[in-house]
């Protein structure tokens, strides 16, 4: 049994009561790869944010679940080197599927983790969201639960059709399971093709896929039926057209790729949402920057050649997302 906080890791009960009475979001990034961790916390020391480093099953059976728990020591101990002398990491498990997965991750220093029981019925869901609290608060370790299905795929997870949550649940749902933070379905989905090309509708100038609006009635209709309580958006990568337009510049393949415009998570952030997940923009940073430094350098065989500048390229955008979307820059308790 290892407890997160001999890690020096966190839980994310202060910072989401922070994030919601200061009117933004925590980035939970996915990371599965050194380059990744190295680029989060470059990212989230240099804008003086908190930040969720998050793994999901696919990144545990990438990776090894050991190893990247021991990344999230190590990424304590890197932010440390960088001059922050307080970071506030979280390591947390995503889209947990099964009650000896969460319990695995909580007796090995994950600091929170998340019981996905939205596809599971209603009461089953409260049943087994509500025995992942109960062992995990003897620990201090934070529980995110879901209720309403996302639309698309995201490593094992795969839906066809997305559910809105239902507001008329919310309160019972939380209060019955137990649960330190809700994730709910308004329109935002999984992976780099978030929606078909007949959802959306087209840019008349430049061609572009315009994807339907968020349902921010239905996250305002929660929030008010459950006034303070943290909120989190998945499947919220905004897929950047230009990363997509470099990608297939230089070989690649990826038509129509199309996320949440930035715009609509910046609002988001301001309300009860308190962690918005991004994933596939890292893919896509990392592999804009690999495809373009091979064009250009079809010689170079060192894959710290072409690592250094996916690394960058992924640390610029967690910094714009920090800093000009979610707005955790500048927000840790202690610099
Ligand atoms: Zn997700």
């Amino acid at each position: 049994m290892t407890n997160y906080k001999e890690l020096g890791l966190v839980n994310t009960r202060e910072m989401f009561k922070r994030a919601v009475a200061g009117g933004y979001a925590i980035p939970a990034f996915n990371f599965n790869t050194l380059e990744q961790m190295q680029a989060i916390i470059q990212a989230a020391v240099e804008t003086k944010s908190p930040v969720i480093m998050q793994v999901s099953k696919g990144a545990r059976n990438y990776a090894n679940g050991t190893i990247l728990r021991y990344m999230a020591q190590g990424a304590v101990e890197y932010a440390k080197e960088l001059g922050c002398e307080h970071p506030e990491i979280v390591l947390h498990l995503d889209h947990g599927d099964t009650f000896e997965l969460c319990k695995d991750c909580i007796d090995n220093g994950f600091s929170s983790v998340m019981i996905d029981g939205s596809s599971l019925p209603y009461e089953e869901n409260i049943a087994l969201t509500k025995k992942v609290v109960d062992y995990a608060h003897q620990y201090d370790v934070t529980v995110e639960a879901e209720l309403g299905v996302l639309a698309g795929v995201e490593d094992e997870v795969a839906a066809e059709e997305s559910h809105y949550t239902k507001p008329e649940e919310v309160i019972d749902f939380s209060t019955r399971s137990g649960c330190d933070s809700l994730a709910i379905s308004i329109g935002t989905s999984h992976g780099a093709y978030k929606f078909k090309p007949e959802q959306c509708t087209r840019d008349p100038k430049t061609g572009k896929l315009v994807p339907p609006p968020l349902a921010f009635d239905v996250l305002h209709e929660i929030e008010k039926k459950l006034p303070g309580f943290p909120i989190v958006l998945h499947g919220s990568s905004s897929v950047p057209q230009d990363e997509v337009d470099t990608i297939n510049h230089f070989g690649g393949n990826l038509p129509d790729a199309v996320g949440i415009p930035e715009e609509q998570l910046r609002e988001a952030s301001k309300s009860a949402v308190c962690k918005i997940n991004i994933d596939s923009d890292s893919r896509l940073a990392m592999t804009a920057a690999i495809r373009k430094h091979f064009a250009e350098h079809p010689d170079h065989f060192d894959p710290r050649q072409y690592l250094k500048p996916a690394r960058e390229n992924m640390k610029k955008m967690y910094i714009h997302k920090i800093v000009d979307v979610l707005g955790s820059d500048g927000k840790l308790a202690q610099c």
